[in-house]
């Protein structure tokens, strides 16, 4: 039996998609009569418009969106047009008319290189802006092999969301609205011997009654068991089509997220809990997936990394010669010593979940975290070498106007770090503030502006979309965060403008006795500071964060007041934190 699993735009073009590799290995391993071949069209449309154009419209969902609505929804192209225009704010070297031209000839050069009459079942792993691209090649690949049954699955497919797409878009047969494995395994199983469907994740047109069926596969309780996933397809098409680029493998250590607790988020609806794999097995992957694709590079795919198995497997891969690299979302590390092991273990590129810089704000957002851990977590990665990436959630309903100006007060403390991204909050389905929004002064759930102008109204008004909006505080919210984005464009401003990157923004130099302390200003000369015996000893004592109760036992000799005068000028001059009773220096010793 012939399995076709298709990944379409705007997936990441320099990584094959692990869904497809996690599937293809699996299915091999427990049905040996099943052939999967994955198709990764995508690249060629990266080829077509040029690897930098994909980028820019693959990092841009709404643009990306916006392109395949308007060649799904040929009456709505003059809006979403408009809608790739506002929201692509970088220059693209191709306009829109002529984009979708592009993709309109390579989506029938592909299709008419396809075969697919041999195969049982088609496969579509829809994720982040992969929805148009999806409906769209769903509808010709039916036109062209009408018996051919279609499946929809991936994180856009909640079981809300797969309903309505099932109601509306004939094409689809079956969602799978969790994770793949098992589900898919009895699909193909169903599609090929008409074996009956049992399994929860799946959900179907009720042949007689034209009602939506679903009925538990569960899902893979020990991730250790997984084989290794199959990139071949995906290595085989760039061979074939010379294309010029090291990929980067993505892996994943676990799925869900241990924490899950966090009120904006729905990055977890499609898991039931939280699993890993252990350090050895992981390991093993590393190694094993290095060697077969001669590659060094990885992402994590994790929501949240386990966190003693990644200890563990960190420290094991810092005594490995090669120059293997990775990426990964992380949630803030407690220990300072936690982020240089980590980065000594090839972990150089982070995405932490910083997200907000106000004590009350983290605690809406059960976050879990202070900003005294966000402020730390900054300076540790810097200083360990990483490349943080991070965000701060803007005009999160309910916050306030003393939540905004801590915010901007922290802001002035993390100016020599590398600067996080403004990230509007939005309202996605399935997260805790969408499931109650009265808590947060949500007063309607509404459909999101943006998808009024890609979606024709009658399909809309069924879509379960996953990005919503809602009435409540959002004018006052807007106002309220405009100073908090100004002041990261200036922040992150200052850094692109820097002459020597890899020089901190705030560093110091220790000279036994005294302690220089270099510090860098927007349009301004750079400051030089001198702290000298006891100032340097205190200072040097808040490397990480540090009570001034034990500040206090450290040095006996100063007064609580000596002590709260001498923190407080530091604090003005933006070279230490201080938050409640805790303090950190901010300075990072000149490499
Ligand atoms: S935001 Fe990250 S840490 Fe928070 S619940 Fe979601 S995945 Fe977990």
């Amino acid at each position: 039996m012939d399995l076709a699993l298709i990944s379409m735009p705007w997936a990441i073009f320099n990584r094959p998609s692990i869904q497809l590799g996690c599937l293809k290995a699996y299915l091999g391993q427990e049905l040996q009569t099943c052939r999967v071949t994955c198709f990764y069209p995508f690249l060629d449309i990266a080829a077509a418009i040029g690897f930098d154009n994909y980028r820019l419209i693959a990092e841009t969902p709404w643009a990306a969106e916006a392109l395949y609505c308007g060649l799904l929804f040929p009456k709505m192209q003059k809006a979403a047009g408009t809608v790739f225009s506002r929201t692509l704010k970088r220059i693209v070297t191709t306009d829109y008319p002529r984009l979708l031209e592009i993709l309109r000839l390579q989506h029938d050069q592909w299709l008419e290189q396809q075969d697919f009459s041999q195969c049982s079942l088609i496969g579509f792993s829809v994720c982040f802006s992969q929805l148009p691209a999806s409906l769209y090649a769903a509808r010709d690949i039916r036109k062209k092999w009408p018996g051919i049954p279609i499946v929809f699955g991936g994180s856009t497919c909640t079981p809300a969301m797969g309903r309505s797409l099932l109601k509306i878009f004939p094409e689809i047969d079956f969602i799978i609205t969790g994770e793949g494995e098992r589900a898919l395994k009895e699909l193909v199983l169903h599609c090929t011997s008409q074996e009956p469907l049992s399994c929860p994740e799946i959900i179907s047109h009720h042949e007689k009654t034209g009602n939506i069926q679903a009925a538990g596969c569960g899902e893979i309780v020990n991730l250790d068991d997984l084989p290794l996933p199959d990139y071949s397809d995906y290595f085989q098409h760039i061979r074939q089509k010379n294309l010029g680029f090291f990929p980067v493998l993505p892996v994943e250590f676990s799925r869900g997220c241990w924490w899950n607790k966090c009120t904006f988020c729905n990055l977890n609806l499609q898991w039931h809990g939280y699993r890993f794999k252990h350090c050895q097995q992981m390991t093993a992957e590393i190694n094993e997936l290095a060697q077969k694709y001669q590659c060094l590079d990885f992402t994590f795919t994790d929501n949240a990394l386990p966190v003693k198995e990644s200890t563990l497997f960190f420290e094991a891969m810092a005594g490995d010669s090669r120059d293997i690299r990775f990426f990964a979302e992380i949630r803030t590390l407690k220990s300072r010593s936690v982020y240089t092991r980590y980065c000594k273990g090839g972990l150089n590129s982070v995405q932490i979940g910083i997200e907000a810089l106000s004590d009350s704000l983290l605690g809406r957002m059960c976050k879990g975290t202070t900003v005294m851990d966000n402020v730390a977590a900054m300076k540790f990665s810097q200083e360990a070498g990483m490349t943080l990436d991070g965000n701060l959630i803007l005009e999160f309903p309910g916050s306030t106007a003393a939540e905004v100006e801590q915010t901007l007060a922290a802001l002035d403390k993390v100016f020599p770090f590398h600067p996080l991204s403004a990230a509007a909050f939005f309202l996605g389905h399935g997260s805790p503030v969408s499931c109650s929004p009265e808590k947060y002064g949500i007063t309607t759930i509404t459909q999101h502006p943006t998808n009024k102008k890609l979606y024709p109204p009658e399909i809309l008004a069924n879509l379960d979309m996953l990005i919503k909006s809602y009435r409540g505080d959002r004018t006052l919210q807007t106002r309220l965060w405009q100073p908090v984005r100004k002041k990261i464009a200036v922040w992150q401003e200052f850094h692109a403008r820097r002459k020597n990157p890899s020089v901190p923004a705030l560093s110091f130099r220790d000279g036994g006795s005294f302690l220089l302390i270099r510090q860098e200003l927007p349009d301004l000369p750079t400051l030089h500071h001198r702290l000298k015996g006891l100032s340097r000893k205190i200072y040097l004592a808040c490397e990480e964060p540090i009570t001034k109760k034990e500040l206090l036992e450290i040095f006996t000799q100063v007064t609580k007041e000596q002590l709260n005068t001498f923190l407080a000028g530091l604090e003005q001059k933006n070279i230490i934190f201080c938050s409640g009773d805790s303090c950190l220096a901010l300075a990072i010793q000149s490499p």
